[in-house]
Order: structure tokens, then C-alpha cells, then sequence
């Protein structure tokens, strides 16, 4: 199972993310990502969306 962690204090509101992976990204309304359903994308869209951060502000875990 993969998961997400999302640090506000990086995120920059670029909306990258959820262009790459809209099942399984949002922004809220002050524009930070928001983890929706992982399971909405397959898993290497999830690590590409995570690898297109430019700031390095989504962590990927897997169990
Ligand atoms: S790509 Fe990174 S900076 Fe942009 S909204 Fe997503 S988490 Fe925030």
C-alpha cells in the first residue's frame, strides 16, 4: 500500500501534482495539495506526480 504525506510549509500551490495525477490530487482552497484516493491512479502515476513537486513537498511511502 502506497500513501502520500503532503507538507503545507513546502507546498506551493503550483497545482503540478494534480495535473499529473487528478484522481489521486486536489488543492484546497488556499490551493495546498490534498491527497484524494491513491487507488484512483496506478501507482506510477502516483510516483510521477510525486516526482513532478517542485518542491519537494509530496513523500511517497510504501508498506
Ligand atoms: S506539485 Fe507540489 S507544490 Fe504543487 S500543488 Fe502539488 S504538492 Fe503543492
Amino acid at each position: 500500500m502506497i500513501t502520500v504525506d503532503v507538507d503545507r510549509d513546502v507546498c506551493i500551490g503550483s497545482g503540478m501534482c494534480v495535473v499529473a495525477a487528478p484522481a489521486a490530487f486536489s488543492q484546497d482552497a488556499d490551493a495546498k495539495a490534498v491527497v484524494l484516493a491513491l487507488d484512483g491512479e496506478p501507482a506510477g502515476v502516483v510516483a510521477g506526480a510525486v516526482e513532478a513537486c517542485p518542491t519537494g513537498a509530496l513523500t511517497l511511502r510504501e508498506d
